[in-house]
């Protein structure tokens, strides 16, 4: 049987930034991951933008965290030559409510400490994006996009470099909370004894706490997985600016977008609707919707746009729920000491990755 200090449960970006942070201040770290190679899920099937931090509501994680987040992140990219840029985004307003919700956000983006927020008229977005609609824009400098493969690639160098063990084709299926350690078994029938355990394992992170003992539904941390498609277009250049719309105050999502990527490929979404099966199966059977979003900020045609790709959230936020936050806790009060939990970690999870690791590192007790 396998004796280590800390086992890190999931490879995805926030596993393997937690291993990084934590390979800099402990010596025995484990990281096991039930796919054959590491962001097989949720961090390589996303928009790949380094959010400002404007949407969410002030002092929670996920506004601290991404506003924290995305300033190490750029300091990490830049560092480490892993390409990204900072080509900033507009979310557009085309009527007088959406201009009302425009100032919100940007009052709410300044209270959470987004720098450079400005409303801007429509001529003024004309000259940034001459193909886009908009009577007035929130021009949002700080966001970014990265290549989110090759910030995994250096989070899992690093880690291993500083000692870390990163061991795939390992599926955790039961853990029993011993005195003083885990006891975590694996679907090839290893078994592993842990001091502290950190889990990080996206889409199945309530049933990794499931495991060790923690009611989830009671303690309101069961998972709903909402899915989100994109599309992609050929047809539609030189854009430089992420766009995106107003999104709904009491919406799932940020709304139908568009993002570039670093060889300046369009691409819109994702959409978003609740699922009850890992299935990235996709049809054409969203495109209306896709087509009634986008032609409100970008003239577009039906046969410019085709099925690319799409992911899954762990949302903690139920259809018809609020607001809810990224879930980081270190489990001492529910009977579970050096056990850490990171459920929800949907957006802007990618931007927050260190951020959320600091935190991690933060709520181990030595
Ligand atoms: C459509 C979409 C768009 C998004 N866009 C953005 C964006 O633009 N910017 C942003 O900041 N964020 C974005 N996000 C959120 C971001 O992608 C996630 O917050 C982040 O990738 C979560 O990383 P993770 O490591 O927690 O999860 P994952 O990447 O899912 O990793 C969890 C890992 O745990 C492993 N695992 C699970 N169970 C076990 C087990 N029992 N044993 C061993 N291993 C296990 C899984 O195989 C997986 O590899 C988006 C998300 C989606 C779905």
């Amino acid at each position: 049987m396998e004796q280590v200090d800390i086992l890190i449960i999931g490879a995805g970006v926030v596993g393997l930034a937690v291993a990084k942070e934590l390979s800099e201040n402990y010596e025995d770290v484990v990281v096991v991951e039930k796919e054959a190679s590491f962001g097989r899920h949720t961090s390589s099937r996303n928009s790949e933008v380094i959010h400002s931090g404007i949407y969410y509501p002030q002092h929670t994680l996920k506004a601290d965290l991404c506003v924290k987040g995305g300033e190490l992140l750029y300091y990490f990219l830049e560092e480490n030559e892993i390409p990204f840029k900072n080509c900033g985004k507009l979310v557009v307003a085309n009527n007088d409510d959406e201009l009302e919700e425009i100032y919100k956000l940007k009052a709410n983006g300044e209270l959470n400490g987004v720098e450079g927020l400005k409303v801007i008229s429509s001529s003024d977005c004309k000259k940034l994006e001459p193909k886009v609609i908009a009577e007035y824009a929130l021009q949002v400098p700080s966001t970014g996009i990265v290549d989110s493969h090759k910030l995994m690639q250096k989070l899992e160098n690093i880690a291993e470099d500083n000692g870390v063990f990163i061991v795939y084709n390992m599926q955790v299926i039961s853990i029993k909370c011993l005195k003083k350690e885990y006891l975590v078994k694996f679907s090839n029938g290893e078994l592993f004894k842990a001091a502290k355990v950190i889990n990080c394992a996206g889409l199945f992170s309530d049933k990794v706490a499931e495991m060790v003992g923690i009611n989830v539904e009671k303690e309101d941390l069961k998972l709903h997985w909402c899915k989100g498609e994109y599309y992609k277009s050929s047809k539609i250049t030189d854009i430089n600016h992420l766009i995106y719309p107003v999104p709904d105050p009491k919406g799932i999502f940020l709304g139908i977008h568009l993002t570039i990527n670093l060889q300046g490929e369009v691409r819109f979404g994702p959409n978003a609707y609740y699922v009850n099966e890992l299935n990235y199966g996709m049809d054409e059977s969203h495109k209306s919707e896709f087509l009634e979003a986008i032609q409100k900020y970008l003239p577009i045609s039906e046969n410019e746009i085709h099925l690319d790709d799409c992911g899954i959230r762990a949302k903690l936020q139920k259809e018809g729920d609020g607001f809810r936050d990224f879930y980081i806790k270190e489990e001492t009060q529910k009977g579970y000491p050096n056990f850490i939990n990171c459920i929800g970690i949907e957006s802007p999870g990618l931007t927050s990755c260190l951020a959320i690791a600091k935190k991690v590192n933060s709520l181990i007790n030595t």
